[in-house]
C-alpha cells in the first residue's frame, strides 16, 4: 500500500540519487501541489499505482473515479511523469477489475536511471498552444511578447522573462512558444525545462563525471525554456552557475532564452547578482490574476474544450467565485462534471454551488453579490424580492431591507454606502447607515431574528 504519508520529503532530484525510483508518491505529491486540496481529496488520496516494467498501472477506487480521472487528471498525471523525465505509459484500472491477473503489487523499483534524468523525454504539452490562451488585460503583453520570442526566436528580446503567481499561465504561454517553434520552424531544436529538471540532470552529470555530454546536449538547443527559476535553489551553486554560462552562451549566439518565475528577478535573493542582472537584461513581463470577463471566457472554453455543459448562469457563478487562478476554475469544472455524472442530472447553479462548498475559498473571501443576498433574505424572511427592491414601505418589507443593506455593508468586499444605497433605489448612502444600525438594534432583543440572520450569514459566506 502506498500512502501519502509515506512521501519522504526529499526534492524529486535528490530522490534520484538516492536511486529511491519509486516515483508514484513524488507524483502524487507534485499533483498535489497543483489541484485543490478537496479535489486532490476526492480524486487522488486514494489512488494507488504499481510500476510495471514501462506501465504505470493507477487503481482507482471505483469506476467513477476512473472515468473522471481519463480526462484533465490523467493528462495532468502524464504531465509530472514527463516532467520528471520518466518515460512510461499510464494505464487506468478500476478496484473492480482489478484481478490476480494484473500484475502483482510488487512496487517496482527498476525504473532505470538512463532514461528517469534524462531531459529529451520532457515534451510539450500539445493543448497549450497560442490559440487555446485567452487574453485579457491581465495577460495581454505577456501574451504578445511571447509571440513574439515565437514568431522571431533568434531576434527577439533576449531573455524574455514571464512572471507572475501560481497558475496564470506561464507554463501554457512557455508551451505554447515550444509548441509554435516546433510547427513553425521544425529544424530549430526546441527545450523546454523545469528548473528542478535542469538542477537534477546537472546533479545527475556531475555525479556522473559527465557535464561535458551535459553541455553538449543542452547547447545544441535553439529555444531553451527554463519554467519556475524560483526553485533553483540557493545554495546549488553549480546550477547557477551552469545556468549562467548556459545563458550566456545562448546570448552570444543569439539563441531564444525564456525563462518563468513567479516573481521578478530582482525579487529572487537566493539567485546570484550576476545571475540576476542577467535576468534582467531582456524583457521582462508579468501575468497578472485575470479579471471578471476573462475568467468568465476562460470558464466558457475550458468547458467547451472538456465537454461540458453548462449554463451562463454557472459560468457566472465560478466566475465569481473563483478570483485569482485558473487552475481551480479548471478543477470546479471537472467536479461539476463529476457530479453530473454521477447524479445523472445536468449541471445547473445548485448543484455548481452545492458541489463547491465543499472547496476552499481562495484567499478565504467569497464575493458575495447583492443578487446573492436578495434571493436569502427573500426566501428566509417571506417577502418577494421585487418588493424588497420597490419603494414598499410596510413593516416586513422594511425589515427584509434593511437586513439586505445589513448583510450587504457586512458581506460585500469594497462596496460603497451608496453602491448598496443605489442597489436598494436609494439615493442617499446615510439609508445604509441607517439600516445596519436599526438591525443592530433589533437583533440586540429579537432572538428569532437573530437567528435567521447568523443563517443567513453562513449560507451566504457558505
Ligand atoms: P503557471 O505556470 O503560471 O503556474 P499554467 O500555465 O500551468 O500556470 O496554467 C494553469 C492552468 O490554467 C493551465 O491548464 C492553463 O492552460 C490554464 N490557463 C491559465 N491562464 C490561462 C489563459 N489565459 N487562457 C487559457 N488557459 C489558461
Ligand atoms: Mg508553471
Amino acid at each position: 500500500m502506498l500512502h501519502t504519508e509515506q512521501t519522504t520529503q526529499l526534492p524529486a532530484a535528490e530522490l534520484l540519487l538516492a536511486g529511491k525510483t519509486d516515483y508514484w508518491p513524488i507524483i502524487k505529491e507534485r499533483v498535489q501541489h497543483k489541484i485543490p486540496a478537496q479535489v486532490f481529496a476526492i480524486f487522488f488520496a486514494e489512488l494507488e499505482a504499481r510500476w510495471e516494467n514501462n506501465t504505470l498501472f493507477i487503481i482507482c477506487p471505483s469506476a467513477e473515479v476512473k472515468k473522471h480521472l481519463q480526462g484533465q487528471y490523467r493528462r495532468l498525471i502524464a504531465e509530472e511523469i514527463k516532467a520528471l523525465g520518466l518515460g512510461v505509459e499510464i494505464q487506468l484500472l478500476d478496484n473492480a477489475h482489478v484481478t490476480r491477473e494484473t500484475p502483482p503489487v510488487t512496487q517496482q523499483k527498476t525504473v532505470a536511471r538512463a532514461e528517469t534524468a534524462f531531459p529529451n523525454k520532457i515534451d510539450l504539452n500539445p493543448n497549450y498552444t497560442f490559440d487555446r490562451f485567452i487574453k485579457g488585460p491581465s495577460n495581454e503583453h505577456a501574451y504578445a511578447a511571447a509571440l513574439g520570442a515565437a514568431e522571431k526566436p533568434n531576434n527577439y528580446h533576449n531573455p524574455l522573462y514571464i512572471y507572475g503567481g501560481v497558475g496564470l499561465g506561464k507554463t501554457h504561454l512557455m508551451m505554447a512558444i515550444g509548441n509554435y517553434v516546433a510547427t513553425n520552424y521544425p529544424w530549430l531544436k526546441v527545450k523546454y525545462c523545469p528548473s528542478e529538471i535542469f538542477q537534477s540532470d546537472l546533479i545527475e552529470a556531475m555525479k556522473d563525471k559527465n557535464l561535458s555530454y551535459f553541455r553538449t546536449r543542452y547547447r545544441s538547443v535553439d529555444v531553451f525554456l527554463l519554467d519556475d527559476v524560483q526553485f533553483i535553489s540557493k545554495n546549488a551553486d553549480f546550477t547557477q552557475e551552469e545556468i549562467f554560462h548556459t545563458f550566456n552562451y545562448f546570448y552570444q549566439n543569439k539563441k531564444q532564452i525564456v525563462i518563468s518565475a513567479d516573481r521578478p528577478p530582482q525579487a529572487l535573493p537566493q539567485l546570484h547578482d550576476r545571475l540576476q542582472s542577467r535576468f534582467q537584461q531582456g524583457l521582462i513581463v508579468d501575468v497578472k490574476a485575470p479579471n471578471f470577463e476573462t475568467r468568465m471566457a476562460i470558464l466558457k472554453t475550458k468547458a467547451q474544450e472538456s465537454g461540458i455543459q453548462v449554463g451562463a448562469d454557472v459560468i457566472k457563478y465560478l466566475a465569481t467565485r473563483f478570483t485569482s487562478q485558473v487552475r481551480p476554475m479548471e478543477a470546479a469544472l471537472s467536479i461539476l462534471q463529476f457530479t453530473s455524472q454521477h447524479e445523472k442530472r445536468p449541471i445547473d447553479l445548485q448543484m455548481a454551488k452545492m458541489s463547491l462548498k465543499a472547496l476552499p475559498q481562495e484567499n478565504g473571501i467569497h464575493q458575495v453579490t447583492i443578487e446573492d443576498i436578495l434571493r436569502v433574505v427573500s426566501r428566509t424572511l417571506h417577502v418577494d424580492e421585487s418588493l424588497i427592491v420597490g419603494s414598499n414601505r410596510t413593516e416586513q418589507v422594511a425589515l427584509a431591507r434593511h437586513v439586505c443593506m445589513y448583510l450587504a455593508k457586512q458581506l460585500i468586499q469594497g462596496a460603497t454606502l451608496s453602491y448598496i444605497a443605489s442597489a436598494f433605489g436609494k439615493r442617499d448612502h446615510t439609508t445604509v447607515l441607517h439600516a445596519d444600525q436599526k438591525v443592530r438594534e433589533l437583533v440586540d432583543t429579537d432572538m428569532a431574528l437573530q437567528m435567521q440572520i447568523e443563517e443567513m450569514l453562513e449560507e451566504l459566506k457558505f
